[in-house]
């Protein structure tokens, strides 16, 4: 395979060309970071686990319906994705109050939120991903109206069949957090990634609150045992079959 040099390097992953314009390869990183990288540290095989993870996933999606940019795993930690311009926005879908959602509204960890509750922050680092209003979104006009109510709707799309999925993969899936891009003929796809770095996931089979954590909250809070915890993901994931 021919190498071609980075197109851009993220905090979690390298993209590059490809000899084909409508496709990317993206690199998953070990390199982790948290609080909008101030703290920044490496977890070992992370990259090689979260693209797994993410490819089983998307094909998953993909058989559900979800029209996403997987296209291939091509390496252990790389995948071959559609390019897609990259509307800047997180979209976080939530059926438990965890992280920002409690130290802002005071709500209980670990609340049930039925329905759950999709927010959309800005995806910029410089202003610190700020949560957006209806109205400031409109303002920003980062996505039109119709696209906007496309992306809800594919949210919680998302977020009933990987509910289902983690679920029978005895994990809760409390939270997590969604790109998604314009293809060159206006579709909307699911973009970038779903990992342990882009969702909070509780382990079914511990009550204990620090123990449950399987996700990057364990490098955030300092708990330990991240490789296990990714591990543990990866392996009851791919054991799940993908339709
Ligand atoms: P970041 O530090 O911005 O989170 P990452 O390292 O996670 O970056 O990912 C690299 C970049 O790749 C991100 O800006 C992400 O939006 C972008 N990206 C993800 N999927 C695609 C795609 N299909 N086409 C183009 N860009 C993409
Ligand atoms: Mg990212």
């Amino acid at each position: 395979m021919t190498q071609f040099s980075p197109l851009y390097e993220g905090k979690a992953k390298i993209i590059y060309a490809t000899a084909d314009p409508d496709i990317l390869l993206a690199a998953f990183k070990d390199d982790a970071t948290a609080f909008n990288a101030q703290k920044r540290g490496s977890i070992q095989n992370k990259g090689v686990m979260n693209c797994a993870i993410a490819s089983h996933l998307f094909r998953y999606l993909a058989a559900q319906g979800i029209p996403n940019h997987f296209i291939a795993q091509v390496a252990p930690n790389k995948m071959h994705i559609r390019r897609v311009e990259i509307i800047p926005l997180e979209v976080v879908v939530r059926n438990r109050a965890a992280g920002s959602l409690c130290r802002q509204t005071g709500l209980p960890l670990g609340l049930e939120l039925n329905p759950p509750l999709v927010e959309f922050y800005l995806k910029n680092d410089d202003l610190g991903d700020p949560l957006l209003t209806g109205d400031r979104l409109r303002l920003l006009q980062i996505a039109t109206d119709e696209e906007v109510a496309r992306i809800k709707e594919m949210a919680l799309a998302v977020n009933t069949h990987l509910s289902r999925f983690f679920a029978e993969c005895g994990i809760t899936l409390v939270d997590f957090k969604l790109e998604f891009g314009r293809s060159p003929t206006g579709e909307i796809l699911l973009a970038d990634e779903i990992s342990p770095d882009s969702c909070r996931l509780w382990n079914q089979d511990e009550s204990d609150p620090e123990k449950r954590i399987l996700d990057k909250d364990r490098f955030r809070q300092d708990l330990g045992a991240i490789e296990d915890a990714y591990a543990l993901v990866m392996q009851r994931v791919l054991a799940h079959s993908v339709s």
